[in-house]
């Protein structure tokens, strides 16, 4: 039996999901474009889809496009305003995601890229951004990850949003990490893009959606044909929608339960942790407010612990070194370098679903003590 402790690098496909998506590769394959029956059943699945995605965020349905998921939504988000919006000036963080840092590393020359200091606990200096947002004469975009992908660190993304609000700067938040974990509702959070990723949720991989306001009017990034309403060409991911939009419908039925199960197991992790090992230290706010299906733990320097993970793996357990994107290079983790600088202490990320159980901690719990030193070994 494998234990599966890496959601917030993918997550598993709910049984519910698969279910919901079987037909629509059997039977109803149909292209939504066209006009005859099998067409017009598919696009009427899509747009079922839409206005329950919609709905859950409380957004209108011609504020939801479907994309290939977080990166190309966050792609979107920032190519179409620096475009379409006239923006020269982004503020972002060094903490974001690579779909946004190399985004940003793309862009003209002639965009002034300002980033917002680092405190040492990995939270955004919010009087620098301030500073910052409130400084900006040109056309300005915000660009902040609503929680850290690495750490679970949260931005209190409603103060952001209305600071942004009151300078009149355009606001994207890449919520790929929160998006199906917390409630959002777009009518209350003033913002201009915000993006959702299926397979972090238990849906499918290579979908996602971008909520885009209303009142900004961006064009496609991707061209072709008319699909998504001149917004997003290509032939619809028709399966993947489908399933997206169950994943997020049962996200957001079971919410509460999933959080109040995936916070108690992992405080049990962080507190066993505490009690039976040497110099522990976290990289997440697990007893206040984070992303709670996250927990960064580091762990001190000994000779074994650039093969933790290895040991890990070979005990059954998967966890994360970092982002599952930079996992295949030996870079190390571009978050917790930001905050701590060079270091030879080990960070493994653990994250969590509601499908892990207490006895899977308790196991994580007995492979780590063959490879950690515990408390006892330390005083003997
Ligand atoms: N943004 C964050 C914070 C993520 O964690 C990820 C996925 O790792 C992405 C964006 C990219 O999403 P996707 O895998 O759907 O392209």
């Amino acid at each position: 039996m494998r234990i599966y402790l890496d959601n917030a690098a993918t997550t598993p496909l709910a049984p519910e999901v698969i279910d919901t998506m079987v037909p629509f590769m059997r039977e109803h394959y149909g292209n939504p474009s066209s006009i005859h029956a099998q067409g017009r059943k598919a696009r009427a699945a899509i747009e079922t889809a839409r206005k329950s995605i919609a709905n859950h965020i409380n957004a209108s349905i011609g504020e939801v496009f479907f994309t290939s998921g977080g990166t190309e939504s966050n792609n979107m988000a920032i190519c179409c305003a620096v475009r379409d919006l006239g923006v020269k000036r982004i503020i972002s963080s060094p903490l974001e995601h690579h779909c946004v840092l190399h985004t940003l590393e793309g862009l003209d020359a002639s965009v002034e890229v300002a980033m917002v200091k680092i405190n040492k606990n990995g939270q955004l200096d919010y009087a620098h951004l301030r500073s910052l947002v409130e400084s900006s004469d040109a056309p300005t975009l915000v660009t902040l990850m609503h929680a850290n992908n690495e750490t679970g660190t949260l931005l209190d993304l409603q103060m952001v949003a209305e600071l942004c609000q009151a300078n009149g700067v355009y606001l994207h938040s890449d919520t790929v990490q929160t998006m199906g974990h917390f409630p959002f509702d777009v009518e209350k959070l003033p913002i201009h893009f915000i993006s959702g990723s299926a397979h972090k949720f238990h849906g499918p991989k290579g979908v996602g959606f971008i909520y885009v306001n209303g009142n900004v009017q961006i064009k496609p990034l991707i061209n072709g044909g008319s699909q998504e309403r001149n917004m997003r060409a290509g032939t619809e991911n028709i399966y993947g929608i489908i399933g997206l939009a169950k994943a997020f419908e049962l996200a957001n039925k079971e919410m509460d339960s999933r959080r109040k199960q995936i916070t108690d197991l992992r405080s049990y992790l962080a507190k066993s942790l505490l009690d039976e090992f040497a110099d522990i230290k976290f990289d997440t706010d697990w007893a206040g407010e984070s992303l709670y299906t996250v927990l960064n733990v580091s762990f001190p320097p000994s000779k074994n612990s650039d093969l933790l993970l290895l040991n890990l793996d070979i005990a059954g357990i998967a966890a994360s070194g970092g982002s599952a994107c930079s996992s295949g290079s030996d870079k190390g983790s571009h978050v917790i370098t930001e905050i701590h600088g060079k270091t030879d202490r080990k960070n493994i990320r653990f994250s969590f679903s509601h499908y892990n159980t207490k006895e899977e901690i308790d196991l994580l719990l007995s492979a780590l003590r063959k490879v950690v030193a515990t408390k006892k070994v330390e005083m003997a």
